[in-house]
């Protein structure tokens, strides 16, 4: 038997449907549909439960990695508009994957928040100033047409837009 399978017996038996939520003792209205579940608790409070306990484990990650917690870590990110510095172009907000807490591995001064993206790409340059201004400086006088001036790559350029 599939634990679904089970579940879907569970639901099925008089015993099961007859029960009393964990949480019922003082409010038995917070129930908001009263199907039959199989834990100690409704769908409802089971719900609420999980995302308590997920945000518990967040919480003691936050405290024990970056000695930080979720309120801060919020403000942080809404003082970075409540995206990562990439968000302008891409516009990660950690939404589907919470944005990284980024530190200095020298100082271990914690900077802020980044996607893992950005996060990534900083670890690679090893979070080195001096590759960002060789990068804008590359993007702002390419080599190439400093040398062999404006050449457009096969199928490209303004002969392709007519
Ligand atoms: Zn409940
Ligand atoms: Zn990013």
């Amino acid at each position: 038997m599939t634990p679904a399978q089970r579940d879907r017996r569970r639901a099925a038996n008089p015993d099961l449907r007859a029960r009393v939520c964990k949480n019922a003792g003082e409010d038995r209205a917070h129930q908001k549909r009263p199907a039959p579940f199989v834990g100690p608790r409704c769908t409802t409070c089971n719900r609420e439960e999980k995302k308590r306990k997920k945000q518990d484990r967040r919480d003691k990650h936050l405290e024990a990695k970056f000695g930080m917690t979720q309120p801060e870590y919020d403000e942080v990110k809404k003082a970075q508009d409540g995206v990562c510095i990439c968000g302008a172009w891409t516009g990660y907000d950690g939404s589907t994957r919470p944005l990284s807490i980024d530190h200095d591995h020298e100082t271990g001064i914690i900077r802020g928040l980044l996607c893992k993206h950005c996060n990534d790409l900083l670890g690679r340059v090893h979070d080195d100033p001096a590759y960002f201004k060789a990068m804008i400086r590359y993007l702002e006088s390419p080599p190439a047409v400093r040398v062999l001036g404006v050449r457009y790559a096969p199928g490209t350029g303004p002969a392709m837009v007519q």
